[in-house]
């Protein structure tokens, strides 16, 4: 089998509301979402999406996953997208880095290999639990009482995992901590987010206020050395998401400690391939997992959980969706969408879902 073709889509994803990343920082109010559609000579069409969450978050945007495309395209054509690592391995020398690029194609390649050997791609992997998949809700308010009510709107919607976004002024987050522990409900797994949005002093600060609370904190300062830095200075457990890019990284996570938990970003990371070899690291480490797209449609959301299913169910605490939060539908309401607060695995071979071609208008660009 061959690749025969790339089609790629622009498409805009607005959010249902204007979001800020904690401390305000960062509005969003609409996502660039690439759409790429692969064809074989075999007649079998595989799909990959990569939407960054804007492009001031992390070193990714949508113009930036177009442009790579264009350059490796050339290279990818006349592969067989079932032998995902030499797409992997050509992909890698024909544009070195630039991850975010490559996971689209990544993602369609394993597509076309579930759907060529008739399984849904969690199976191809090896995994494929069926267990419903927690969704971690996005709280991105401000205050207490804002954070009191979108939660609110979460737990009516069967939500249990919630990723509560702090990291602005060390006495307003140690507040509105206490107030969500307060009112936090039995079973519900809370993560706070900080996003980097602290320094060293500012973690510390805060870590050292709440540590009776026994909560998580996930990504409290810009990089691995700041994390390092405060290790042995405080008791908390982190997770580890907008640091964790490479394979390198996560071993030195889990070699140094750095972490008890990953948050894997399928499009930071490069796609379902290089995550699926930091998922072992985590595993081979005693670190459990938040598994999420980045950002994206309903197809971003079931690459998520795909990955999410070949994580043995004690290890994976929730995957992330960004379908609640965006008013764009691109499948025609097809693929897995939230029930009661879980994303349930597709049985249809490959990813489960494609687009309506119809909503996303003229391809952007043809290769060949
Ligand atoms: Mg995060």
């Amino acid at each position: 089998m061959k690749i025969t073709g790339l089609t790629v889509y622009q498409c805009d994803l607005p959010s249902e509301h204007p979001y800020w990343l904690s401390g305000g920082r960062l509005k969003f109010d609409c996502l660039d979402a690439t759409l790429v559609k692969v064809e074989t000579d075999a007649g079998i069409t595989g799909w990959g999406e990569g939407t960054p969450w804007g492009h001031t978050y992390v070193p990714a945007h949508g113009p930036g996953i177009r442009a790579g495309i264009e350059t490796m395209a050339p290279f990818v054509l006349g592969l067989d997208p079932r032998r995902v690592l030499e797409v992997e391995r050509v992909m890698d020398l024909a544009l070195p880095g630039h991850l975010y690029a490559k996971s689209p194609i990544d993602m369609a390649c394993w597509d076309i290999a579930g759907q060529t050997a008739g399984l849904p791609i969690a199976d191809l992997m090896g995994g494929g639990s069926r267990t419903p998949a927690r969704i971690a809700s996005s709280v991105g308010a401000k205050t207490a009482e804002e954070t009191r009510s979108v939660m609110a709107r979460y737990r009516d919607r069967g939500y249990v995992a919630h990723s509560v976004k702090i990291g602005g002024d060390v006495d307003h987050d140690i507040a509105r901590i206490r107030d969500v522990e307060a009112t936090k409900l039995p079973g519900e797994i809370i993560l706070y987010d900080v996003n980097r949005g602290w320094t060293r002093q500012q973690a510390l600060r805060v870590m050292r206020a709440t540590d009776d609370l026994g909560v998580m904190f996930e990504q409290p300062c810009e990089s691995l050395d700041d994390i390092a830095a405060i290790r042995l200075l405080h008791s908390v457990p982190v997770s580890v998401d907008e640091t964790l890019v490479t394979l390198r990284d996560a071993c030195r996570i889990a070699r140094d400690g750095l972490a008890e938990v990953f948050g894997i970003k399928l499009n930071r990371v490069g796609g379902l391939t290089k995550a699926a070899r930091i998922r072992d690291v985590a595993l081979a480490h005693g670190i459990d997992m938040f598994v999420m797209a980045t950002g994206g449609s309903v197809l971003a959301d079931a690459e998520a959980l795909h990955l999410a299913a070949t994580i043995p169910d004690p290890h994976r605490l929730a995957v992330w969706a960004c379908q609640d939060m965006i008013t764009a539908e691109i499948a025609g309401g097809r693929g897995p969408h939230n029930t009661d607060g879980h994303l349930h695995l597709p049985e249809t071979p490959g990813l489960g879902v494609h687009p309506d071609q119809g909503a996303l208008g003229d391809p952007v660009a043809i290769y060949p």
